[in-house]
């Protein structure tokens, strides 16, 4: 599904072109260039442990680069991407650059990437994200594919035959943005998650307006635990969210509040100096002490 405005921070191509339809045709060359010309980047944000505030996971974010305009957001060039037919190529692009990434760095970190419901409805799906692994090295074990409930939108038994086949192959999954779709809750018995997203909304909404968005977080808290699924709270901005997140069972955070997403010399550089703490998940081999 598409994303609306409101994370306002780059906004460029709205507020500088007037015209609609010339805007568009704008930010459809830009990004045929964009792809050509290897102007994306992955950035990181640490996904961190409610009860320890040590780092378990991150997400792999993409940026674009824009010669003339600076960095700008996914929320605004990927539902364009999906519609011109050109989301595929970024997307395996992506996994395949994290893959690379991820096998390179110290820590046996799990890097989640995001998949667009548009890559995730071609058939060669599966054997991309097989090839990725098998091209960089990287143990299956260490991605994770964050899914939005947009893929049930199509054919429900094709969904639930190419998430068994990627549980086959050892990758993790998560279902992003949890409560802004449809019928959020009969998706869970269709599909293996290990991890429910509960989006940014709830999240704001829990400390501003009152008990509402608190009490469909416990409920989505227990149900996951029911479900044997780990639970994220993203968009954590404050000590409040933080705190309220916390209390209501969030097994894990992601928000401004512990990182924004970074540069990948900058997010190892974070973890190496500790300013970001690394759980490991493995072998004694990777502990930093
Ligand atoms: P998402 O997957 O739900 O990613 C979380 C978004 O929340 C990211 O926005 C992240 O920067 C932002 N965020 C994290 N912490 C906070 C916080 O404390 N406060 C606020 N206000 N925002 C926070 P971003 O990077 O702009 O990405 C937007 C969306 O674009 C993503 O939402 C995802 O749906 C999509 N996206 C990003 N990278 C990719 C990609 O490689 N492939 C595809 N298909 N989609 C992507
Ligand atoms: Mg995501
Ligand atoms: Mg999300
Ligand atoms: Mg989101």
């Amino acid at each position: 599904a598409a994303k609306g405005g409101g994370r306002g921070q780059y906004r460029f191509y709205s507020s500088d072109l007037k015209d609609g339809a010339k805007h568009r045709r704008q930010i459809e060359e830009d990004l045929r260039d964009a792809v050509e010309n290897e102007q994306f980047s992955m950035h990181f944000q640490p996904l961190v442990c409610t009860k320890t505030h040590m780092v378990k996971c991150c997400e792999a974010l993409m940026r674009w680069d824009h010669p003339d305009r600076g960095m700008i957001s996914p929320g605004e060039f990927v539902p364009v991407a999906e519609e011109i037919g050109i989301i595929k190529k970024m997307g395996e692009w992506a996994l395949n650059e994290v893959c690379r990434q991820a096998k390179a760095w110290p820590l046996d970190l799990r890097v989640a990437v995001n998949v667009s419901a548009v890559q995730f409805a071609h058939d060669d799906f599966p054997q991309v994200v097989r090839s990725a692994l098998s091209q960089s090295g990287l143990e299956p074990e260490r991605l994770e594919l964050e899914i939005t409930e947009s893929v049930f939108l199509g054919d429900t038994g094709r969904a639930q035959r190419i998430f068994s086949e990627l549980k086959a192959i050892g990758v993790k999954l998560a279902l992003d943005d949890f409560g802004t779709g449809y019928s959020s809750l009969s998706y869970l018995r269709k599909a293996p998650f290990d991890k429910i997203k509960i989006d940014q909304s709830f999240v704001r909404g829990a400390t501003e307006d009152g008990n509402n968005n608190a009490a469909i977080m416990s409920a989505i808290v227990s149900l996951a635990d029911a479900l044997n699924m780990e639970t994220v709270a993203e968009g954590v901005e404050t000590k409040d969210e933080l705190n309220l997140v916390t209390e209501r069972g969030a097994t894990l955070v992601q928000g401004y509040i512990f990182s924004r997403p970074m540069p990948n010399d900058e997010f190892l550089e974070s973890l190496e100096q500790k300013k970001l703490k690394y759980e490991p998940r493995g072998p004694a081999k990777y502990r930093a002490d």
